[in-house]
């Protein structure tokens, strides 16, 4: 059975003290009322830490919301999967559509970047989405068949079981527009059917698809009712514990 996911994309927001007062409020109230679902969250880099003494031993995992595409060496201001790894964190965002338009990310960097994060002992949950004019066009399948042939078709069956998809349509991200529950389920049976076309039936059924784009309590409930949604990678709501506790509730 695949897993149900709630996991929270904090981006660049919130300093230490912050993001510690955050997560520990999380925990506590997690901790206080079980979730019915996996809870991860991803924060900056210099989170990691700390944010790792906080949250060990808790229901919630953590997350950073990226890795370099080397190894390691003379790459000033890049943060390795190795040492993303050794702060405790078990999970990394890679190919978030921010990254893939502000920062150049291509589907051959990102093939580098899930490569190490595996090999590192990270689970990567992989973004794509289409953006608007896309959708407009009536391209969003081509366009996310793309991206998932291009970053991550060369994996073998046990490498894609630590991978989290994320349908992340741009149009949806930040902008309080949120796809329609049809409109997620459409495109997340469309990602299992060419998960099962590459790597086979099973691997389909267990890789869980995550919903993202100004998901909130509100919303969430509906979109996870369909049977392809598994769950939702959520920005702006993570940064607020209840916002972020009402998404999770949404799977009671
Ligand atoms: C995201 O950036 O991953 C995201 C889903 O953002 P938001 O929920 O704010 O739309």
């Amino acid at each position: 059975m695949r897993k149900k996911i709630v996991a929270g994309n904090w981006k660049m927001n919130l300093n230490l003290q912050e993001g510690v007062a955050l997560a520990t409020e999380l925990k506590d109230a997690l901790a206080a009322e079980k979730p019915n679902c996996d809870v991860i969250i991803c924060t900056p880099f210099i989170h990691l830490a700390k944010v790792a003494d906080v949250v060990a031993g808790t229901v919630v995992g953590l997350g950073a919301e990226n890795c370099a595409d080397k190894e390691k060496g003379a790459f000033t201001g890049e943060v390795s999967a190795a040492q993303v790894k050794s702060t405790g964190a078990q999970y990394v965002i890679l190919g978030h559509s921010e990254r893939r338009q502000y920062y150049g990310e291509t589907a051959a960097i990102l093939k580098e970047k899930v490569n190490l994060a595996l090999a590192n002992g990270l689970k990567v949950i992989f973004c794509i989405g289409e953006v608007l004019e896309e959708r407009e066009a009536g391209k969003q399948n081509e366009i996310v068949g793309a991206q998932l042939a291009d970053s991550l078709f060369d994996l073998t069956e046990e490498q894609l079981a630590n991978v989290i998809l994320a349908y992340e349509p741009v149009w949806a991200i930040g902008t309080g527009k949120t796809a329609s529950s049809d409109q997620a389920e459409d495109m997340h049976a469309f990602i299992r059917g060419v998960i099962a076309g590459r790597f086979g039936e099973a691997a389909a059924e267990n890789i869980s698809i995550l919903y993202g784009g100004s998901c909130k309590p509100s919303n969430a409930r509906e979109l996870f009712s369909k049977p392809d949604v598994d769950g939702g990678l959520i920005g702006g709501a993570s940064l607020k514990c209840a916002d972020f506790k009402g998404i999770i509730d949404a799977w009671k």
